[in-house]
């Protein structure tokens, strides 16, 4: 143990580390984990002791894909809001997303704006991306030097016309700027021209809709996405995949040494379009929920590497936006406060251990934003954790979501794996679903 006083232990039969599932005891001090010691290790005088049995110690979940919107559109959501219920969930860590706030995270001056915004409201640790859209090449590298985690961009209309997409030529001219000060770019791959293409007959039914977003349109930007990072050495992740066709290519480019990360989302790996109901447009994101045959590809995809983590795209709106007609609704789905479970309940189905969700929800999302104090229960990272009792089952209640807005693709699903409460720096800042006071800090990258 290092010198520092030990305040706590959190002690389980079932801690989640990077080398697997234990019984442990582990040591908080200041805030940070101490250590990771034997089960039964003797408790130091001072220091308080919580023992949560059976129920399983977690890193604490790194979202790295949420739509606070906050200022601007916080009818829709908030900081309040949104991380009370990241809370609730387990999500100690979260980045938000640099458009549909307004103004937009496209200028340091915004960057601070927001931050301004977030202080008092987080709940939880909260950093942020930057925008890159085609007038803000030279806003890139001063939103690194500010602390931002990397730059999204849009390839298609990103529904809100203050954040507008980039074209090919535009891409590669801020790829290379982000690339040239070793940031991170990552993009929402759809192709445009295929999208254009595709057939736009709206209304309710989920097969039109899912009809308009083809699996060519994720495919090709994406190849031509890996095309522009292999020819700059850039570094680029892919952000919310759905086609499962694109996994052989991205592949090969990871093979071949290409910078290519990936995300998937809760909605992708456990709603298929199958059960999506006409008019529901609660299932409305793109790009769009795709068949169960799409579904198994793409946790293969997950189990050999191809995908590296999970986050939510967390993207509310106002219950009126979500009008019965797939074309004109607002797309996004919720659920921040249940990402954690659903993802756990496909897991387990598909013989999956918590190991691989920590993993894939909290390591590999850290590992993405260089959070290296964030994503394991390691010496040495702060003592953020998830209890969560695992066996456990619940049924969505979209009333009892802590989420500004009570809409959720989830509604009625029985879910496995009960968060039982979430640890924030060693402080127990939600238990049993009830939050307390905001206590989370402001992230800056490698800070
Ligand atoms: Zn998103």
């Amino acid at each position: 143990m290092s010198g520092a006083d030990v305040e706590l232990v959190l002690r389980s039969t079932r801690v989640v580390t990077p080398d697997g599932t234990r019984p442990a005891a582990v040591a908080v001090a200041d805030g940070r984990i101490d250590a990771v010691l034997p089960y039964d290790a003797e408790v130091p005088a001072g220091a308080r002791l919580e023992d949560f049995g059976d129920d399983v110690l977690l890193p604490g979940i790194v979202d790295t894909h949420v739509h606070v919107n906050d200022p601007g559109r916080t009818e829709w959501e908030g900081f309040h809001t949104a991380t009370r219920a990241a809370a609730a969930g387990g999500i100690t860590t979260l980045l938000d997303m640099p458009l549909n706030s307004l103004p937009p995270t496209t200028t340091v001056g915004h960057l601070r704006t927001k931050q301004r915004v977030a202080a008092p409201k987080a709940h939880i640790d909260t950093g942020f991306w930057g925008g890159a859209i085609p007038s803000n090449v030279k806003d890139l590298r001063p939103l690194h030097e500010a602390g931002v985690f990397g730059f999204k961009c849009f390839l298609s209309p990103s529904g809100v016309e203050e954040f507008p997409e980039l074209d090919q030529e535009q891409l590669a001219r801020s790829m290379a700027e982000i690339a040239g000060f070793g940031g991170l770019l990552i993009v929402h791959a759809e192709d445009p021209h295929h999208l254009a293409d595709a057939p736009q007959r709206g209304g309710p039914a989920y097969a039109d809709f899912l009809a308009s977003r083809p699996r060519d349109a994720e495919n090709t930007a994406i190849e031509a996405l890996i095309a522009h990072a292999r020819r700059l050495n850039a570094r680029v992740h892919v952000l919310h995949l759905s086609s499962s066709d694109a996994l052989p290519v991205i592949a090969a480019a990871k093979r071949e040494g290409v910078r290519v990360t990936v995300e998937s989302c809760p909605h992708f790996l456990t709603l298929t379009a199958e059960e999506v109901p006409d008019g529901a447009t609660e299932f409305k994101c793109c790009p769009p929920i795709r068949e169960a045959a799409n579904q198994d590809a793409l946790w293969e995809g997950l189990a050999d590497g191809t995908i590296d983590c999970i986050v939510s795209d967390h993207s509310p709106c106002t219950t009126d936006l979500k009008t019965p007609d797939f074309a004109s609704a607002w797309g996004g789905i919720s659920s921040l406060q249940l990402g954690l479970p659903a993802i756990w309940t496909e897991a387990r189905r598909r013989g999956h251990s918590l190991d691989d969700v920590a993993r894939w929800m909290s390591a590999a999302p850290a590992e993405l934003a260089g959070l290296t104090r964030k994503g394991a229960v390691e010496a040495g990272r702060d003592a953020d954790f998830a209890v969560l009792a695992p066996d456990d089952t619940f049924t969505v209640d979209p009333a009892e979501l802590l989420h500004r807005n009570q809409v959720t693709a989830y509604a009625g699903k029985t879910l496995h794996g009960v968060v039982k409460s979430t640890w924030l720096r060693g402080v127990r800042i939600a238990a049993e679903g009830a939050v307390g006071e905001p206590t989370g800090r402001l992230l800056e990258r490698n800070h």
